[in-house]
């Protein structure tokens, strides 16, 4: 791209955040720059965890194969100091009504180098891979973006009709827009040790994760990607992280497992985690997600799961928006959707790492006596925005992923648009009006009622469900009737946004 050229869309840090909005935005045609400051994918995780809802998001952007690949997760338990099981649950719930299972582990350098991959190859987006943001000057009409290549200091601007700051939680973009952040309350430090064993693990539960608690500096064990293993500990305030990070100390912390000659350290780092709400996400054509808009602790494995849904939610909308199908204003439903959703996680994961942190033995216990739990995944509804209000139970909420009658999944049919499912004899009978709505709105009816979506459809005791591209749902219906005024508040709602209700 050259000096002074323009794309739709600039994505500023291309994380599992940013590089999941470059594949979505590339699917609505849409010219896209993709910086970021780093040459190559950051060669160690921070993620490990996928939620269902994640490995659905991939499917749509066609990478539903890697799923082979990702590892099952099992059972989650809690000891004392002691050794005794104060808790454990179950941390696989099997196929989900999302169409995958409940939880995985993936390693995701593999995954950024494939989507990186991709922006390669897509002829509308320019990739500055090794570049850094440098300015942004929002005219009103569009934005000028300034960036540096690292190795050079080379400068070159661009313009951007919009531009996602999807740069981490250090977010320089976000203090460009002077974005303030609210704090939750929950920083702790801990030691992430990532080792490949080159032998046999028979002394370590394999799936089945641990933590110890009620000690000095907590520890966990968990199998990220196999065969990879990770360690952690919970620093205290006045622990000194280079202590805690040096080679001896990580080989100490696992002697009790392996010896040091029978594995590969990857990575021996302190985090700190912070447990923060930016606010506001969007300052006129510039707007945040991912890390840079929440952060959270990773004890519910829901930091970039959440990044992802941020993209899948921002996508249709700024195609919508560019293409002038839509207000810049629907823009502005992407935080009032998405915060209040990201928010329940971020408070829940504050809160176990407030627990861990002072987890005691339970007075009382005593060794074998302790709850086994099954765990409901956590589903938030989203904020109000482009879709119905609360006194439709369904609005708001991810909607499931049917099998069809030829046993494909849901989504792989419809695609990244709105899609309208249900009870034939209802969506038949709606007006011709809103069947013409239907096409200009690029909505894809199917013409199928399954039994897993009959029996979906039955459990949200209702008939017809209108489902937006990022799979959440607008609305229900149980009459023609309510069906075509539906549809008439879906395009109302397209058409002059609110964000708040
Ligand atoms: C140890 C650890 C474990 C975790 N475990 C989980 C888990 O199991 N499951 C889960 O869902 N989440 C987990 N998380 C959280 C998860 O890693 C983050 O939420 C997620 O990576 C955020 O993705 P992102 O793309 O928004 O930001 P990042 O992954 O931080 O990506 C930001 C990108 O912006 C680039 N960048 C930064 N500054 C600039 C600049 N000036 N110019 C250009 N580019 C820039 C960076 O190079 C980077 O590529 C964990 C985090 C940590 C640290």
């Amino acid at each position: 791209m050259t000096e002074g050229s323009r794309v739709d869309v600039a994505i500023i840090g291309c994380g599992t955040t940013g590089l999941m909005l470059a594949r979505l935005l590339a699917m609505e045609g849409l010219s896209v720059a993709a910086v970021d400051r780093s040459r190559i994918p950051i060669g160690f995780p921070r993620a490990t965890h996928l939620d269902d809802e994640t490995v659905r998001a991939f499917q749509t952007i066609g990478l539903q194969d890697l799923e082979k690949g990702f590892t099952p997760t099992a059972t989650y338990r809690f000891y004392d100091a002691d050794w005794r099981i104060v808790k454990e649950f179950v941390w696989s719930q099997g196929v989900t009504e999302q169409g995958w299972a409940s939880d995985y582990q993936f390693y995701q350098p593999d995954w950024e180098a494939i989507n990186r991959g991709y922006t390669e190859e897509d002829p509308n987006t320019s990739t500055y891979y090794g570049w850094t943001i440098v300015g942004l000057e929002d005219s009103g009409d569009d934005v000028d973006v300034t960036v540096r290549e690292t190795s050079t200091s080379a400068e070159t601007t661009f313009k951007a009709s919009f531009v996602v700051g999807s740069d981490g939680a250090n977010s320089p973009v976000r203090k460009l827009i002077g974005a303030s952040q609210f704090d939750h309350q929950a920083t702790h430090r801990q030691l992430i040790v990532d080792i490949h064993p080159l032998v046999g693990t028979e002394r370590l539960p394999g799936r089945d994760a641990f933590i110890r608690g009620g000690i000095r500096n907590p520890f966990t064990y968990l199998m990220t990607a196999e065969p990879r293993l990770r360690f952690e500990e919970m620093l205290r305030p006045d622990d000194d992280a280079a202590t805690f990070e040096r080679s001896e100390h990580a080989y100490e912390l696992i002697e009790p497992y392996l010896a040091p000659h029978e594995y590969r350290i990857l990575r021996s780092d302190v985090y700190e985690w912070r447990s923060l709400t930016a606010d506001p996400w969007r300052v006129g054509r510039v707007l945040l997600a991912g890390d840079a808009a929440h952060t959270m602790p990773p004890h519910l494995g829901q930091g970039a799961c959440s990044g992802i849904r941020d993209a899948t939610n921002l996508g249709w909308k700024l195609g919508r928006v560019v293409r002038g199908e839509s207000p810049p204003e629907l823009l502005d439903t992407y935080e009032s959707e998405r915060k209040p959703h990201v928010t329940t996680y971020t408070v829940l994961a504050a809160g176990m790492a407030n627990e861990i942190e002072s987890m005691e033995t339970p007075a009382g216990a005593t060794a074998g006596e302790h709850e086994v739990s099954e765990v409901e995944p956590v589903r938030p509804r989203m904020g109000p925005g482009v879709r119905a209000d609360d006194s439709d139970e369904a609005a708001g909420r991810a909607s499931a992923q049917p099998r069809l009658e030829g046993g494909e999944l849901m989504d792989d049919v419809v695609g990244y648009r709105f899609a309208l499912v249900g009870d034939p004899a209802v969506v038949g009978a709606i007006d011709p009006e809103t069947t013409q709505l239907l096409g200009r709105l690029n909505v894809e009816v199917l013409d199928q009622y399954p039994p897993e979506m009959r029996a979906w459809t039955a459990n949200l005791d209702t008939a017809a469900v209108l489902i937006r591209p990022d799979r959440y749902i607008f609305g229900s219906a149980t009459t023609a009737a309510e069906l075509d005024d539906l549809v008439g508040r879906l395009g109302a709602s397209l058409n002059a946004p609110v964000s708040a209700s």
